[in-house]
């Protein structure tokens, strides 16, 4: 298979670049990051008056933000039983308020900063592998409308046709508030917003480490990085799953897990549409999940977790067979198909699977948003903006119980993602 090692989104903007200046020697808020979380905390940042300077290891988006499936989703990873009987219904009523408006938050900034991404609200369509899946989603819809008034639209097997060009599910469930995007010109769109706002963005600057120092009076914090040192009022941290260990606790709390993604050659028009007739969204209902779309110049876009671990040159080379494999099970249509590009990137797992947010020893962070980031990520950059700025915005995610490791068994080296590998393979057998 002559497979090009490269992420296709990337063929489709000219990521902004900063100037290379000299480091301020005192900022308001230093962000480490330029994803979507960092870029968004920086544009609320600076609209507020703030002098911000982000610091970002390597290039503008380079993190999972350009690398994404472009799924804007509604709700968390864990289903709403499980939210309900972790955190009560009033803050679990909260969080699924703040997943859909999330959403909100990425189409209102994609308007206002006129950012072309090709946003559009085609929904979702999560697929059932087994039959016990699909029961399963009547059960679910029925929470959800109950608790968080919110439709979601059941779809038998017999009606599946009218979503998905593939026989092998046992039906479906349809989310139409979701929403698609190229990440890649989202997360190009997002800088140019926030240096416009007047952050300053540093590239090639890594962070190494964050100590606390105060200056003329006043508690902060002197930053060391690959190219010199600042001091800054406020850090805020937006690393997902790149962080390291400039941010040792964090690290010891977040799972690097890798995911892999394959497209196409263009489509013909007919066969895209027999494929994905209402441009979905969607993913499967399987641990070891598939999700899939069609790009907005109609490639077969097929993402998974085909290896656990962080990609590496020979993970994303397995992971295009894999992958391909995959896709051609769902859809035998693609058979002879070309795939074209094959890449990775590193997702961010807290043990308990939920994003979290709020200020450790100090430092401010938002992160853990385990595939579900397009969205949350923006969200909660400008959520913790807010609050940096003496704001006093609602973020049911501040102040939950933010795990470590069973027994601390973990130092920021996931020695247990091949067995987890192994284990969620078995849930899928068995579940
Ligand atoms: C293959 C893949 C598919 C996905 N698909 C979807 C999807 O369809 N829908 C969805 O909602 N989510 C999806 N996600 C998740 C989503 O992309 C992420 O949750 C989101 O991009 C996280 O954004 P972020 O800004 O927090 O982190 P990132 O975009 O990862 O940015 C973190 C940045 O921090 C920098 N950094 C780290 N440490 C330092 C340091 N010490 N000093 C300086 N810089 C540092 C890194 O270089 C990096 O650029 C996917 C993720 C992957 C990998």
């Amino acid at each position: 298979m002559q497979v090009k090692e490269f992420n296709y989104w990337l063929t489709t903007v000219a990521m902004p670049t900063s100037p290379v200046t000299q480091l301020p020697e005192a900022v308001d808020v230093a962000v480490i990051g330029a994803g979507f979380t960092g870029l968004s905390a920086a544009r609320t940042l600076a609209k507020a008056g703030a002098s911000v300077a982000v610091l970002e290891g390597q290039t503008i988006g380079w993190g999972a933000s350009s690398r994404n499936g472009g799924m804007v989703l509604t709700g968390l990873k864990l289903g709403v039983n499980q939210l309900i009987s972790m955190y009560g219904r009033e803050r679990t009523q909260r969080m699924y308020a703040a997943s859909l408006a999330s959403i909100d938050c990425v189409e209102q900034i994609v308007r206002e900063e006129g950012i072309d991404c090709s946003f559009a609200r085609c929904g979702h369509l999560e697929v059932a592998c087994k039959q016990k899946h699909f029961e399963d989603y009547a059960r679910q819809a029925e929470v959800v409308a109950r608790e968080f008034r919110h439709e979601l639209r059941v779809v038998p097997r017999q009606e599946l046709r009218g979503e998905i060009g593939s026989d092998i599910y046992y039906g479906g469930m349809v989310d139409e508030v979701s929403a698609g995007l190229n990440p890649a010109q989202y997360v190009a769109g997002l800088g140019q917003a926030a240096m416009r706002a007047g952050a300053c963005v540093f590239e090639g600057t890594r962070v190494n480490t964050i100590e606390a120092q105060s200056r003329q009076g006043s508690s902060g914090w002197k930053i060391t990085t690959s190219r010199g040192t600042l001091w800054a009022k406020h850090v805020f941290v937006g690393t997902s799953g790149y962080t390291t260990a400039a941010t040792p606790a964090l690290q010891k709390k977040i799972i690097p897990i890798g995911s892999y993604i394959i497209t196409t050659e263009v489509l013909p028009d007919s066969l895209a549409r027999e494929l994905s007739p209402r441009n979905r969204m969607i993913y499967d209902s399987k641990n070891y999940i598939y999700y899939y779309r069609l790009t907005p110049d109609r490639r077969m876009l097929f993402g998974g977790r085909a290896a656990f671990f962080p990609e590496t040159g020979d993970s994303i080379r397995r992971s295009a067979e894999i992958l391909r494999k995959g896709m051609i099970d769902v859809y035998p249509q693609l058979r002879d198909l070309k795939i074209d590009y094959v890449w990775g990137g590193t997702l961010d797992f807290a043990f308990d699977i939920m994003p979290h947010a709020g200020d450790m020893n100090g430092i401010y962070y938002a992160l853990g948003y385990a595939g579900h980031g397009v969205a949350m990520a923006t969200w909660q950059g400008q959520k913790m903006a807010e609050l940096i700025s003496g704001g006093k915005p609602d973020n049911p995610f501040v102040g939950i119980p933010f795990p470590g490791a069973p027994l601390g068994l973990y130092n920021g080296r996931p020695w247990f993602l091949p067995f987890a590998g192994a284990w969620y393979k078995f849930l899928d057998w068995v579940s």
